[in-house]
């Protein structure tokens, strides 16, 4: 063969390699589309894209040329775990992450499942409308009511709790029940009402028995919750117990040693904390919990509620 066009063909490793990431991408795109995502990458650009596109075609190259993905897609997912560790360690992650030369999308860019996520100008109303009358995952066989999440459109403070218990699956409100009064009464105390916060779930429908939400059904559902982030775009969330700081955080760490630790949850500061339940069973964890609070009252200026 013409070894120009041996030269432009690559070697036969490399073909085979070519061959093997487009069908990772394919892979990644029937994912997205399992996930009941829709074509995003036609008609919902993740923001970097739309700030970028003028610079860099991302979404046209990422499919025609799958070598640009086997380096991108890995330094954008080692950024995304450095956005996830503790405040204090993020400069350091992110001085020492070098981006390889042949990467188009930048080295702070949002892995490819972020990236699914961030849809620009989504709404809580056009989210809601997404789920639908949801049969995405087993728990729509034992739900009531699919529990979206209430509260402010706009709060500057999100609480995100684990899933829906018996009263919230009957009344599709989340934490109505005792938990939820407790939670109520933790608001008030750091000088707000329920109605400025906003309260969600990680999953949307009651799992079985109060069972905890399994893998397959927090991987369905939980896009929704960071859409849901990302419309509110809160100054703060408070995680409420493990599974919730463990699904944001993407760690395996026990809630014990998460809380009362800031942590970074892309660009919004995330305060993990025991969930009211557990409080309900350990009332001698609640001045741990209202240490937590107050750090968070201290970063929103907030004023503990007059007794
Ligand atoms: N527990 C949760 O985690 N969420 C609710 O909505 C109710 C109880």
């Amino acid at each position: 063969m013409d070894p120009a066009k041996r030269a432009s063909l690559g070697t036969r490793s490399e073909v085979r390699d070519d061959a093997q990431l487009e069908e990772q991408v394919k892979d990644w795109l029937r994912y997205g589309e399992d996930l009941g995502l829709g074509p995003f990458y036609r008609d919902r650009a993740p923001l970097h894209a739309i700030a970028e596109s003028a610079a860099a075609p991302v979404a046209t190259q990422t499919i025609a040329t799958s070598s640009v993905i086997s380096t991108a897609v890995p330094a954008a997912m080692a950024a995304a775990a450095a956005s996830r560790a503790p405040a204090s360690s993020i400069n350091a992650a992110s001085a020492s992450q070098k981006s390889p030369a042949s990467t188009i999308l930048p080295a702070s860019a949002p892995s490819l499942f972020e990236a699914v996520e961030r849809i620009a100008g989504d709404t809580l109303p056009r989210i809601r409308e997404d789920i639908g009358d949801c049969t995405r995952c087993k728990l729509h066989k034992g739900r009531t009511k699919i529990v979206f999440g209430t509260g402010n459109p706009n709060a500057d403070l999100m609480f995100v709790g684990e899933g829906p218990g018996r009263d919230e699956d009957l009344s599709g409100e989340p934490f109505v029940g005792r938990a939820g009064k407790l939670l109520t009464d933790m608001i008030k105390a750091m000088g707000l009402q329920r109605e400025d916060v906003y309260i969600a779930n990680v999953v949307k429908c009651r799992p079985p028995e109060n069972r905890l939400p399994e893998k397959d059904e927090i991987t369905t559902c939980s896009p929704f919750l960071m859409r849901q982030i990302d419309a509110i775009k809160p100054k703060v969330i408070c995680t409420l117990g493990s599974c919730s700081a463990q699904t944001l955080l993407q760690t395996a760490q026990g809630i014990s040693k998460l809380r009362g630790e800031w942590f970074d949850f892309r660009g919004v500061k995330l305060m993990p904390t025991y969930h009211p339940a557990y409080l309900l069973r350990n009332p001698a964890a609640k001045p741990e919990v209202w240490k937590d609070l107050q750090k968070v009252m201290a970063v929103l200026g907030l004023q503990p509620k007059k007794r």
